[in-house]
């Protein structure tokens, strides 16, 4: 860590909760700053056993010892779970609250938790469980730099992350980020079926599939280059590669990622 830890407690042990209160620990900071609630025990204690983190069945037992809270559970819940929190800790307005629950703008959450809050909305993406997320950030004006650089530093631990301007480019990149490893599934599974067409049998058309994904992150990573210039540097002119991808490009996949990516935009602003 190089900002300074804060007691920080997560409202709902689960997947995301977890991945990231481990990313955290992993990164070094400090388990006994951190506390977790969840209304069944079994996640608790495995956190308790694996993290060595404070665990309490009870959301505001834990908010009200901490500095930062992290609201983790269901965007449908949220409301109930924000009235009791309303209720029972006290100060609310001189804590940092992050969320990651997707859709609910930060104005609803003034309307929740009091117009005196200060405010990050995190948009993590499921690769975040296996230490590989994209998460987008916005914060509202309350919140200064120090938070900023805190909440990146918790968030860096499961992936990459990306501050964006408003709430508006938070739909835009949960668009992108957030729906896009469906995408990505799509398209590998129908390069699957490509191969099992031709004759490989599903597990090794997988093993093709999921390494190239995995090599073609890695390379785009590591280069400087576009994307574009990348794509033209394994293609010859003439080649076999040219000939698939010269069938991507009359199919207009530009159109077709255009099209999908607003089409999850729309979605994501029907339901703020
Ligand atoms: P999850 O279902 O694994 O975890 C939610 C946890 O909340 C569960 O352990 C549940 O027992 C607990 N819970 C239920 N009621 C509660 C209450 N009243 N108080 C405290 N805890 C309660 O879900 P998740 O995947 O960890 O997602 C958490 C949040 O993150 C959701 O809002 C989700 O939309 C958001 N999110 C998840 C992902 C992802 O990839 N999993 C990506 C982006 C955003």
């Amino acid at each position: 860590m190089t900002t300074s830890p804060r007691k920080i407690a997560f409202i709902g042990a689960g997947n995301m909760t977890q991945s990231i209160v481990g990313g955290m620990v992993k990164s070094g900071y400090p388990s006994d700053l951190i506390y977790v609630s969840n209304p069944s025990p079994a996640k608790l204690e495995k956190m308790r056993d694996t993290l060595h983190v404070h665990t309490s069945q009870d959301n505001a037992e834990v908010a009200n010892a901490a500095d930062v809270i992290v609201l983790s559970v269901k965007p449908q819940l949220m409301a109930d779970v924000c009235a009791a929190l309303t209720e029972q800790v006290a100060n609310l307005s001189e804590k940092l609250i992050v969320t990651i629950a997707a859709g609910i703008r930060i104005e609803k959450y003034r309307q929740y938790l009091g117009n005196s809050i200060r405010m990050i909305r995190v948009m993590p993406n499921t690769p975040s469980l296996v230490g590989k997320g994209m998460s987008g950030l916005v914060a509202d004006d309350r919140v200064n730099d120090d938070d900023k650089a805190y909440i990146t530093e918790a968030f860096d631990g499961v992936g990459a992350t990306l501050w964006v301007a408003n709430e508006d480019e938070l739909d835009i990149l949960g668009a992108v980020a957030g729906s896009g490893p469906a995408y990505f599934f799509e398209f590998m599974a129908s390069l699957q079926k490509a191969a099992t067409a031709l004759g490989f049998d599903r597990e090794k058309a997988r093993l093709m599939v999921q390494q190239t994904a995995l090599g073609a992150a890695e390379m785009a990573i590591a280069s400087e280059l576009e994307l574009e210039d990348l794509r033209k540097q394994v293609t010859s002119k003439g080649g076999s590669t040219a000939k698939g991808v010269e069938v991507y490009q009359g199919a207009d996949i530009d159109d077709i990622s255009a099209r999908a990516v607003k089409a999850a935009v729309k979605r994501n602003q029907e339901m703020a």
